[in-house]
């Protein structure tokens, strides 16, 4: 089969940006809209609903009033999953228009946005319906004298707030869990990719989900985004992102009404490679290809990459060849293995850190520089600094970009002290042949996930979450209803037979 024209698709493609309030497309209440740029060519895709307090306020009490009156979270859990699995069967219809707005939005290549975003999204919503009519709830061991029964309920109106990376995947792995459960959804993606999030809202409601139930308002963070986590109707916020906003998120339930807030931030992975690892090539393409995986805009891109330093030389010429394999171009080429950045100003922060490390004398091996300047479009090619150390800026901080720091270790002891000593903890990586080392280091470090002898394995089946300022909870597998569920304990008196 030939490869899709994806250009020839995105000159036919019709945007819509207004919000998805009960059911129908709105403008925002005051009219006001802003520019949804492409980073493919810095040109303007359309103009995208600017909401506010008064849209969010809509959304809230469309959400509300389909919780109250339990059309959704009244259905029996066989019922939910129906219109679930309905609803990711949907996503796979329209998956070439989801992808083609995912890559136009946010700049990823068109084929990982098919392949990756948009069937693990399908596959996230499909994988919680399929779940919701399998769990029980608890009977506790009480005496004869009552029967006391431990339920999850839905919590109500879950706020989800997403960031634009992975801007459908993002959302699924809130939207699974939390419409599995029952609840209501007001849903505020990113300003910088809101489009796949709006046409989510419109396939669910096609595919029999309540209107009402999932509501989505695009607009700015300081904007949309606060409103939605001040409001007092709102029980829960799971919300991905920053660090710096997770603070903001922990701020906002305090001054309104205590809501839940799930935090999944920041992440700085350290990728630990010994001397006695029998894979050092496949380590060396390992984290090259898990670095440059979305131009370096993953939570948990490998980017600190940790080498003892008898192989270091070895491993970092491996590196260094691997890492010419991804060369910049239109995302919406279908061989294209490297996009865009999501947009100008993540073009600057990435660049100033790749000042920063040369400036410190981090030795950029190779890259270093923003490419297809022509094309009026967000590029920058891969980077790798091979002389980082533990201090520089460019080895602590999260760059959100393909910039990978190698640092050089000689003891065990020094590679786990160097690993942990980072305020995030999301994912780590130990590639070792020692099983008893590969075990020992596992365990030592503090991070959510902790790969052996590979990166890039992942499944919904999984929880995703980190350790320390990476966050507090765990989206994915079935912990992730936890979440949006509240526990209830109800007692029932049992008499003893009087006529006994
Ligand atoms: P961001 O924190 O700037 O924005 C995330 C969302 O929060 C956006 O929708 C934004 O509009 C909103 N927001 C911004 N300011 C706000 C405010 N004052 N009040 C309320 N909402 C506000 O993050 P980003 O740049 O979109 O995404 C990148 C970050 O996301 C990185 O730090 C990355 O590590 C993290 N991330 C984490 C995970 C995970 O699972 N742990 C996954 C993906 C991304």
């Amino acid at each position: 089969m030939n490869a899709p024209d994806w250009k020839a698709r995105a000159a036919a493609l019709s945007f819509d940006g207004r919000c998805f309030i009960n059911g129908r497309r709105v403008a925002s209440a005051d009219l006001a809209t802003f520019d949804c740029i492409s980073p493919i060519d810095g040109k303007l895709l359309t103009q995208v609903a600017r909401g506010k307090g008064a849209d969010i306020d809509a959304a809230v009490k469309s959400a509300r009033a389909a919780f109250d009156d339990r059309r959704w979270a009244g259905k029996a859990p066989a019922a939910r999953k129906k219109v679930l699995q309905a609803f990711s069967a949907k996503i796979m219809e329209h998956r070439e228009e989801l992808a083609l707005l995912e890559t136009l939005d946010m700049g990823k290549p068109v084929r990982n946005s098919l392949n990756v975003d948009v069937t693990s999204s399908a596959r996230c919503i499909n994988w919680y319906g399929e779940a919701i009519d399998k769990v029980y709830d608890e009977i506790a061991p009480t005496g004869d004298d009552a029967l006391a029964l431990i339920t999850r309920e839905p919590m109500g109106v879950i706020g989800v707030v997403v960031p634009w990376n992975y801007p459908m995947i993002m959302a699924a792995w809130k939207l699974g869990p939390a419409l599995a459960t029952g609840n209501s959804i007001v849903l505020k993606p990113s300003e910088k990719s809101p489009l796949t999030a709006l046409r989510l809202a419109e396939i669910a409601i096609e595919a029999g989900l309540p209107e009402g139930v999932f509501n989505v308002v695009p607009g700015y963070g300081h904007e949309a985004g606060e409103a939605l986590a001040l409001h007092m109707d709102v029980d829960a916020i799971g919300f991905t992102g920053s660090t710096r906003v997770g603070r903001f998120m922990l701020d906002y339930a305090g001054k309104s009404n205590l809501k839940r807030v799930y935090n999944e931030l920041g992440g700085k992975s350290a990728y630990i490679v010994f001397n006695d690892s029998d894979a050092l090539q496949r380590a060396a393409e390992t984290v090259v290809d898990c670095m440059n995986f979305n131009m370096g805009q993953s939570c948990n891109a490998p980017s600190r990459l940790l080498v003892q330093d008898d192989i270091a030389d070895q491993v970092i010429e491996m590196v260094v060849e691997h890492t010419k394999a991804y060369v910049p171009a239109n995302p919406l080429d279908n061989t294209c293995n490297m996009g865009a950045l999501v947009d100008e100003q993540q073009v600057r922060s990435v660049l100033g850190y790749i000042d920063s490390g040369n400036a410190e004398g981090a030795g950029c091996a190779v890259g270093g520089v923003r490419a297809l300047e022509g094309t009026g479009g967000c590029y920058v090619a891969p980077t790798v600094f091979t002389k980082a150390t533990p201090e520089m800026k460019i080895a602590r901080e999260e760059i959100f970009g393909p910039v990978l720091s190698v640092i050089r270790f000689k003891t065990e002891a020094e590679a786990i002290a160097i690993a942990n000593n980072s305020p995030y903890g999301l994912q780590a990586s130990v590639w070792s042949a020692n099983v008893s080392r590969a075990h020992r280091v596992a365990r030592a470090l503090r991070a959510g996930t902790v790969h052996v002898n590979q990166y890039d394995d992942d499944d919904i089946t999984v929880p995703f979450g980190g350790y320390k300022q990476s966050g507090n909870g765990r989206d994915k597998s079935l912990h992730a209803m936890e979440k949006y569920t509240e526990l209830k304990t109800t007692w029932l008196r049992i008499d003893a037979n009087p006529d006994a």
